[in-house]
């Protein structure tokens, strides 16, 4: 018998199993998470604290922007009209804001203790170490 998987993933076989579970979660189906291999963690426990709260979150995003994670969610799939509370979507802005704060501190690449590098075009959350290996225009 053959096994049917539930999509093909296409080329995401790095994507890793932390990001797995927020898979259901996102609204366009092809979305690649653009995170790096040392939040990809960090963006576990957002999905984990999220969902805690808000089972049914939709997510739109979760990538680097400015130097931080930019965790993009609803606290329930958007319809017109909406679907949800300004209190809901403050205190779901309130938990995603909690783990944008954490991403400042941890290394993109490899989740050492970190700090933002503006010494790119774009800014990256790096460690000594990785500060030196990622080149001048380099993503991770
Ligand atoms: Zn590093």
């Amino acid at each position: 018998m053959r096994e049917r998987g539930p999509q093909t993933a296409g080329t995401s076989s790095t994507s890793g199993d932390a990001l797995e579970p927020l898979r259901s979660h996102v609204r366009d189906p092809s979305y690649e998470f653009d995170v790096g291999p040392g939040w990809r963690q960090l963006v576990h426990e957002c999905h984990q604290a999220g969902v805690a709260e808000f089972p049914h979150y939709e997510l739109l995003a979760a990538k680097q922007k400015w130097g931080s994670l930019s965790f993009q969610a609803f606290p329930r799939p958007w319809k017109p009209g909406g679907n949800w509370t300004n209190a809901e979507s403050a205190r779901l802005n309130e938990i995603t804001a909690a783990f944008a704060g954490r991403s400042k501190r941890i290394c993109e690449r490899c989740g050492a203790a970190a700090s933002q590098r503006e010494s790119r075009e774009l800014v990256l959350v790096l460690c000594d170490g990785c500060e030196t290996v990622v080149p001048e225009h380099g993503r991770l």
